[in-house]
């Protein structure tokens, strides 16, 4: 079973072990890849792109099912202003606490929503990305899953949904690790708010004062 949520920065030793997932993009360039789970909702989803085009950044948005049925308009201001979208299921279903045909059934309704905005971007419809909610898959739900989604893990986990963490810390966990290629993940939900709202705009003037680019998935 994959659980990767307890540390900050992602060992190479569980990485090695589901070689499939993408937990951190191989290259030297001074690129990030920030990710935002849980979204869209009005509450921050816009704070965070206002942000990002500040900084001319680009991102990607694991979008919940459910929450871009009912804010498809933020979901649309992220397409259009060129981030990618990943599937993160309908209803934020916890792999391991469900069968198969359950889980599966709740990712193929998320990708069936994502695919039925008519836009018209270079960006749209992006490739199948896929982030299991929780960083929770079965083995099975893995090998079933690699073949259709490039599966994206991470680096970098912030920490920003934990309520026990404060903002600086969650500033300091992805000043700290992130390096060239680092896939680092925040979440655009109400629990984070707080959080992101103190710790993206650190991060992005500090990483593009060092002279890196972010770039989306
Ligand atoms: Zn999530």
């Amino acid at each position: 079973m994959l659980d990767a949520l307890l540390f900050t920065k992602t060992s190479p030793i569980l990485a090695s072990l589901y070689p499939d997932c993408l937990w951190k993009v191989n290259t030297k360039e001074k690129n990030l890849y920030l990710t935002f789970d849980d979204g869209p909702i009005p509450e921050i989803t816009p704070f965070v792109l206002d942000e990002l085009k500040k900084w001319k950044a680009k991102a990607t948005f694991f979008c919940i099912g459910k929450n871009i049925e009912a804010n498809p308009e933020i979901f649309k201001r992220i397409i259009r202003e060129g981030h990618s979208i990943g599937n993160h299921t309908y209803n934020h279903t916890n792999g391991w606490k469900h069968t198969n045909l359950i889980y599966y059934k709740d990712i193929q309704k998320c990708a069936r929503l994502i695919s039925s905005f008519k836009i018209q971007h270079s960006a749209y419809p992006t490739p199948h990305l896929f982030r299991p909610p929780y960083g929770k898959l079965k083995i099975s739900q893995y090998r079933a899953l690699r073949s259709k989604y490039k599966i994206i893990m991470w680096d970098v986990l912030t920490f920003d949904f934990d309520l026990k963490k404060n903002a600086k810390s969650v500033l300091s966990a992805a000043v700290k690790h992130s390096a060239p290629g680092s896939v680092v993940v925040f979440h655009d939900s109400l629990k984070a708010k707080p959080k992101v709202e103190y710790a993206l705009p650190k991060v992005l003037e500090h990483f593009t004062a060092k002279g890196f680019k972010f770039e989306k998935l």
